[in-house]
């Protein structure tokens, strides 16, 4: 089978030799397609392909015409909005991702930038201190538990929402306050860190309603996706409540608008970097890889996230 990695974000050197020894042992061939610039190098790249593992990178129904042999694509890391899921499953097409093992890396970036806003972006003057305050996790996933175990290790009460856990046990084993609905959940914390996915639910969900509930100092921290915010009504949130802070990960759309009108109160990161450490690249990697092969032996689908 030939598994091509086809990344316009390439993995580090690192994680693209492991995933290299992982193909070849097992038998396959490995083709390899780094920052490219124009879809049409991916296009021609997936002629022949069998598999695929990607970062960020779009698969469109474009791209899946273009790929006949295509039996599983793997997206190295946890968000899988990038793939045209119906154009895949149309063709029989497995998609996975793989899940947890970037975890730590955004969540660490999470907690990183929570102290860069409460110490007013590391420039002199007073800031304040996240010990002793609430933070609000919005999705218990892979990302938002270990938010919540790095914000309880530095002092922090600990609140949590997400209404496909219902099981109280599971926030409660971890000390965790959980919380029934999104709107408490904003109202009770001065931190909120944001870890929903992008889906036909959650996009646009986060605005003005929900941010001016926040108490004084109310500062939210965003490493899951831009969608997910109404960005006019984060602006008017920031324009009418000047204790509002927001820092992010994937920069908004209207991002040096703010940047110019709310200064340090409005952080993002210049290019996406939440999952970018050699530790994390090198999981993800790996995973896919592993997937992949173990997928062309025993049929293995358990990270599969399509139906057909
Ligand atoms: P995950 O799949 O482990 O967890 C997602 C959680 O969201 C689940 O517990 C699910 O129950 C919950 N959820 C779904 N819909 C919800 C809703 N409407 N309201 C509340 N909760 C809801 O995912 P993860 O690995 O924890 O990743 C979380 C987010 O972080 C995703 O959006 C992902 O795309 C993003 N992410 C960003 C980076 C980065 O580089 N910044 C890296 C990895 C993941």
């Amino acid at each position: 089978m030939k598994i091509l990695v086809a990344t316009e974000k390439p993995f580090s050197t690192e994680a693209v030799k492991g995933i290299e020894k992982i193909v070849s042992d097992a038998g396959h061939n490995f083709a390899l397609l780094e920052k490219y610039t124009d879809s049409s190098q991916l296009l021609e790249a997936v002629g022949d392909a069998d598999a695929l593992i990607i970062r960020s990178d779009k698969v469109t129904g474009e791209v899946v015409e273009a790929a006949p042999n295509l039996r599983i694509v793997v997206r190295a890391g946890a968000g899988y909005d990038n793939v045209d899921l119906k154009a895949c499953s149309a063709r029989k097409i497995v998609v996975m991702n793989t899940p947890g093992q970037n975890s730590n890396a955004v969540a660490e970036l999470a907690i990183g930038m929570m102290i860069y806003m409460a110490r007013n972006e590391f420039s002199p003057g007073t800031g304040s201190e996240i010990h002793g305050k609430t933070l609000g996790i919005h999705a218990y996933g892979n990302v938002g538990k270990l938010v919540a175990r790095y914000g309880k290790a530095l002092g922090m009460e600990v609140l949590a929402y997400d209404p496909f856990i219902t099981d109280k046990a599971v926030f409660e084993a971890d000390g965790v306050m959980p919380i029934g609905s999104v709107e408490e959940l904003y109202s009770q914390s001065r931190y909120v860190s944001l870890h929903i996915p992008a889906t036909d639910q959650t996009r646009g969900s986060i605005g003005y309603d929900l941010l001016t509930s926040m108490p004084k100092g109310g500062t939210l921290i965003n490493t899951a996706r831009k969608e997910v915010i109404d960005e006019a009504g984060l602006a008017w949130a920031l324009e009418e409540r000047p204790d509002l802070k927001y820092a992010t990960d994937i920069a908004a759309g209207n991002q040096a608008e703010l940047a110019q009108k709310f200064g340090k109160r409005v952080f993002g990161t210049a290019k996406k970097m939440g999952a970018e450490t050699a530790e994390a690249n090198m999981n993800a990697g790996l995973a896919a890889a592993r997937q992949i092969v173990d997928f062309f032996e025993s049929g293995n689908t358990r990270f599969q996230v399509n139906n057909f």
